[in-house]
């Protein structure tokens, strides 16, 4: 054994230094909680929903059971379902394309862009002529703000635009970021973040929140969330969900959106080091101008092949790595029957086998970031 694997081992993503830091304010909300007992739909979920959508810029903010709810309940909201074709990226979670198939929609996959690795706004027409040829409608893109990165939204709106879509950003990766000095949350018809534990702005379990401008589609989707009630809980006038947010994690949220814009500068000062420390080696992540990231992942690319034995050197130094994503949905077993775009879905394969995400967090310190640096610096000269 060297002196290096016998320091502890570095968490990939360490929510326990957040936890620390808001232990009393959470404490102290969660008990209030418990006290007033009003644990569905109590005061801290609307008092959450007037934040949030303050915060981001938005009209409303409905919350919701996770971030897939969150995207499930625009889309049904603006009646999308069977016959009608669904826009996402291929390379993202499987939740951006579950949701159209939820909803008995056909997900068309389109490619993303080599640089920012989100949604190639080029793609949309292509990925139209092809739902059009299969019998479906069009009637919505879904992008992706991966992994903190906020996506080209002025390509997205023009194609959208052209083709008669319907936009719903899927920000459950990107909320916090902003595109041309707009928040996340703002673009797009709806725009759907998650309260994951590990996403940027995360809670103690699951949830999820939409937001949008329009005050017809947010009063349906309040409506959907809640067995699509009418004018009270026993007039049932649509199918709807069981899908509300937790007034525990409403508190909790509450807490953790009060220091969450020091936590996004937090993330970009360790961006910057590693950009600082390995882009003289590697491709690391760019952000175009006008855009900002809440760096929900720092992920590298390294040369096709290359990939096991570097995340088995970084283990073998007490670092963790993830893979997002090794397999690009139209390659996955659930979705590989659905349609790709005209212009096929290239770089999606390119990246899900040369990418790979290093630790990233608010409260990665120096001396750690270091000693992460230091390591990946061997692994890949090695
Ligand atoms: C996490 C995630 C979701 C789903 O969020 P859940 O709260 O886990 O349901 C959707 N899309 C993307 C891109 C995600 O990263």
């Amino acid at each position: 054994m060297n002196a290096r694997t016998e320091l502890p081992p570095i968490p990939f993503i360490d929510l326990a230094a957040q936890r620390q830091r808001l232990k009393p304010a959470v404490d102290v909300a969660v008990t209030k909680v418990l006290d007033h007992a009003q644990f569905i739909m109590g005061p801290e979920v609307r008092a959450f929903e007037t934040e949030l959508a303050a915060f981001a810029g938005a009209k409303h903010a409905v919350t919701c059971a996770s971030g897939t709810d969150a995207l499930v309940l625009p889309l049904r909201a603006m009646g999308i379902g069977p016959g009608d074709a669904v826009i996402c990226p291929s390379f993202t979670f499987c939740a951006t394309a579950e949701v159209a198939v939820l909803v008995g929609a056909t997900p068309i996959f389109v490619d993303v862009d080599p640089v920012t690795f989100n949604i190639d706004a080029k793609g949309i027409a292509g990925a139209v002529d092809v739902a059009k040829t299969a019998g479906l409608t069009p009637k919505a893109v879904i992008p992706v703000d991966l992994f903190g990165l906020a996506a080209d939204h002025g390509a997205v709106a023009a194609a959208a635009e052209t083709h008669g879509l319907k936009i719903i950003d899927d920000a459950a990766q990107g909320f916090g970021a902003s595109h041309n000095n707009r928040r996340i949350g703002t673009f797009g018809h709806a725009a759907s973040t998650s309260f994951f534990p590990a996403k940027p702005l995360g809670c103690y379990g699951d949830g999820g929140a939409v937001l949008t401008d329009d005050d017809n589609l947010a009063d349906l989707m309040r409506s959907i969330r809640v067995h699509g009630h009418g004018s009270d809980k026993y007039d049932n006038v649509r199918i709807g969900l069981a899908s509300r947010l937790d007034t525990i994690q409403a508190a909790i949220l509450l807490e953790k959106l009060k220091i969450f814009p020091d936590e996004i500068e937090a993330r970009n000062v360790v961006a910057r080091r590693y950009a600082d420390g390995l882009g003289d080696l590697i491709k690391v992540p760019t952000v175009p101008a006008g855009s900002t990231s809440v760096w929900a992942q720092y992920t590298i690319r390294l040369k096709p092949g290359a990939r096991d034995a570097f995340a088995a050197a970084l283990k073998a130094d007490g670092i963790p790595t993830a893979i997002y994503y090794p397999i690009p949905l139209h390659k996955q077993t659930a979705y590989k029957h659905f349609p790709v775009g005209k212009g096929g879905v290239a770089v999606s394969e390119q990246l899900s086998a040369e990418v790979i995400s290093l630790p990233m967090h608010p409260y990665l310190d120096e001396p750690t970031q270091a000693r992460i640096i230091d390591s990946v610096r061997r692994a890949l000269k090695a």
